[in-house]
């Protein structure tokens, strides 16, 4: 399922190809999120086109709406949604931890209230895998508990003990036709559970890893900690995946610690504040200082945004409230994340990866506010 094409010498970067069952996954990639079964403000030709190969969907929002029988008459998420290339479903385990009301952790799953409507609901391993089975997702997530990351120790080891027999449970539950399961690695930044829950994970033979506990508000030196500290026990031939980050220069930093995808909302969330990304760092397009400023919003970029308009018009659209205005930006920071994985796959064929990296690297000015992204609100 998923083959290692080559490992960078210089750092621990890898080219990859993980092949599902709506199609083939050349790594390091970028997944566009779309939590409510739509990437946020684009549409499905606009995403092709842009080069993207797999989307994520959310098992939490999409269970509480449309449901799951609206799912199933549909035919399952593809369907439903009209995108036939591969889907990943995160499971709901960070949902249920992170925005539910109320909440009661049992022995097989969590007690919870809506963060809609305040109805009782119960999310487990079993219900994570029905519902990951009725959209169809190619990669399913197991059920994990993603502790806050100032938890205590104590609350780390418990959310271990519980993520590995809830992996075991998803693992041997029915799937989709065709459709891959990864396990996801807890532990916050304590090195022993790490390597513990890594270890445990990779014995009950996942199709893929990911980690899991990192851009839950932390710090960023401890991001690229947990990182560090999970990536070693992760066998060398299957998909490693790091959840909900990052900017780009996390994503660089972590395509050189051995990271293979990356989902991430900041492209499309930071659009509706008027952000766009660069790769030099992120811009304020409503400043008042890109008024007259007749230049695209990233020069050599080709994407649709950047090809037709200017940083003064789209700044005019965003300051009057105008829908083209955050749809441009979403297209162009979209893009931007897309082409920097596909760089960096050109980069790692050709052996000159590690140069790329540390040019990109030193000519990025990182900005604090947009950081920490899979930590807010209700996008994932
Ligand atoms: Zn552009």
């Amino acid at each position: 399922m998923f083959k290692l094409l080559k490992i960078d010498t210089h750092t621990k970067a890898r080219l990859g190809r993980l092949t599902t069952a709506h199609g083939v996954v050349d790594t390091p990639v970028y997944m566009p999120v779309g939590t409510q079964a739509s990437v946020k403000a684009l549409d499905p030709r606009e995403l092709r086109e842009m080069g993207t190969q797999i989307i994520l969907g959310n098992t939490y929002h999409l269970n509480i709406r449309p449901g799951l029988d609206i799912l199933r008459a549909a035919g399952g998420l593809h369907q439903f949604m009209n995108w036939n290339l591969p889907i990943l479903t995160d499971s709901g385990g960070f949902q249920v931890f992170s925005l539910a009301k109320i909440r009661k952790i049992k022995p097989h799953g969590v007690e919870f209230r809506s963060h809609l409507d305040g109805s009782p609901l119960f999310l487990g391993p079993k219900e994570a895998m029905e519902i990951q089975r009725t959209l169809g997702s190619d990669i399913a997530m197991v059920f994990d508990e993603c502790p806050p990351h100032d938890a205590p120790a104590r609350e780390q080891r418990l959310a271990v003990e519980r993520t590995l027999r809830w992996a075991r449970e998803c693992r041997d539950l029915p799937r989709a036709h065709g459709q891959l399961v990864f396990g996801i690695v807890q532990g916050g930044s304590n090195a022993a559970l790490r390597e513990e829950c890594a270890k445990s994970l990779v014995a009950m033979d996942f199709d893929g890893y990911a980690i899991g506990g990192v851009s839950v508000g932390e710090p960023e030196p401890e991001m690229l900690k947990a990182i560090e500290l999970t990536a070693p026990f992760l066998p060398a031939h299957k998909a490693r995946y790091a959840m909900g980050l990052g900017t780009p220069a996390q994503m660089m930093e972590l395509i050189a610690r051995g990271v293979d995808m990356f989902d991430c909302v900041l492209p499309t969330r930071v659009a509706r504040n008027g952000t766009a990304y660069t790769r030099r760092g992120a811009l304020g397009i409503k400043g008042g200082s890109y008024k007259a400023d007749f230049r695209p919003i990233e020069e050599g970029c080709a994407c649709f945004a950047c090809k037709h308009f200017t940083r003064a018009y789209l700044r005019h659209l965003l300051n009057v409230n105008e829908i083209l205005g955050l749809r441009m930006l979403s297209v162009h920071n979209t893009h931007l994340f897309l082409q920097l994985m596909a760089d960096a796959r050109t980069h790692l064929a050709a052996g000159t990866f590690a140069d790329f990296y540390r040019e990109f690297i030193a000519g990025y000015t990182p900005s604090r506010r947009i950081l920490s992204a899979r930590n807010a609100e209700l996008e994932r």
